[in-house]
């Protein structure tokens, strides 16, 4: 029996290649694949610019399915269940995992970059990287949920709490979960930052008290102007660019945070250490997600507290996701996620 994969050849080059079913060996399930979401991680790899990824590799990391089988020994699930997978793959033996920091794992890495993904219509993981989903959440906005684990993560090595007031820079997908979660932690303004103003839009309905348009307003006096002229409390930038990050230090109050959630490989202009001395701030890294941010992300979108489905821009048959890539990458700004759907 084969499956149908995606398989990224060489950069933009993906083909459909049949592959012999994955079998569930002790410890593991098999997952029929029901929704993959494409994230700007997969354009980087697609069109070649991500540093380190061997083609060629089946991508995708955010993901939903179905258990199709399982091997021995798995005791949580069974076929027929819904499941999101926790695609950060950690080796369980290095220091950081020892430490309990799966994911900044030495030795794996992520699930659709550096081992095969979820574009395919069936994968195999181990049953501690797959999370049962309640039947009454559509698995294609599931996908959603992957992306929220890690916003949820960020935030908490942030430490948001309620009454803070919080800025975050870029609304795409992860801009608007910040822009949501920061709301739902109680902080106060919670300050949208874009130059689109449909996302500036959709950053009002996921209950930010003020937006900016980055591209009419000045920023930083706008950030001043809605909080007193305090300053914030926490910067999220999530736009990826460097050129934000000098702006966000100047837009912080006296020991506030800067949670650099969007990345990039290019240096930061005008960056001196001074008002890290002068105003005693911290920066945050953050990466990816730990098993425990995943079960308080499905029960937020479970629950109805986030609603994920409007982020969905378009989905594709899985035999088109040729043409998903080559939609995606003309329209990086205005497409939040598609979602790319096995059709057998
Ligand atoms: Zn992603
Ligand atoms: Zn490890």
């Amino acid at each position: 029996m084969t499956v149908i994969a995606a398989v990224l050849q060489a950069p933009r080059r993906l083909e459909l290649l049949a592959r012999p079913a994955p079998l569930a060996r002790r410890g593991e399930a098999v997952v029929r694949i029901a929704a993959t979401a494409v994230c700007h991680t997969d354009l980087e790899i697609y069109t070649g610019r991500h540093p380190g990824v061997r083609l060629p590799v089946v991508m995708g990391h955010e993901a939903t399915g179905v258990v199709e089988a399982i091997g021995e020994g798995v005791e949580r699930l069974s076929p027929g269940q819904p499941v999101l997978l926790n695609p950060i793959i950690a080796c369980g033996d290095c220091d950081a995992c020892a430490r309990g920091h799966g994911n900044l794992c030495r030795n794996a890495g992520l699930f659709g970059r550096e081992m095969d993904g979820s574009l395919a219509e069936q994968v195999v993981l181990p049953e501690r990287y797959l999370y049962p989903l309640p039947k009454h959440v559509p698995l294609a906005a599931a996908t959603l949920i992957e992306t929220l684990a890690t916003v949820r993560h960020a935030q908490l090595r942030a430490r948001i709490a309620s009454g803070e007031s919080v800025v975050v820079l870029g609304q795409g997908v992860a801009g608007l979960l910040h822009t949501q979660l920061a709301g739902l932690s109680g902080a106060r303004p919670v300050v949208a930052v874009s130059r689109s103003a449909g996302k500036l839009e959709l950053a009002r309905r996921r209950g930010a008290d003020r937006v900016v348009n980055a591209a009419r307003e000045d920023v930083v006096a706008a950030v001043m102007d809605a909080t007193a002229g305090r300053g914030a409390d926490v910067v999220v930038e999530s736009a990826g660019d460097p050129g934000l990050i000098t702006p966000a230090i100047e837009m912080l109050a006296p020991g506030g945070r800067l949670l650099v959630y969007g990345i990039s490989h290019r240096p930061v202009p005008e960056f001196t250490t001074f008002p890290l001395y002068f105003k005693e701030l911290t920066i945050h890294g953050s990466r990816a997600l730990t098993p425990d941010d995943v079960p308080p992300a499905i029960d937020l979108v479970a629950s109805g507290a986030v609603a994920v489905e409007e982020l969905i821009t378009a989905s594709y048959p899985l035999e088109r996701v040729a043409a998903a890539f080559q939609e995606y990458e003309r329209a990086a700004d205005s497409v939040l996620r598609l979602v790319i759907v096995p059709g057998r």
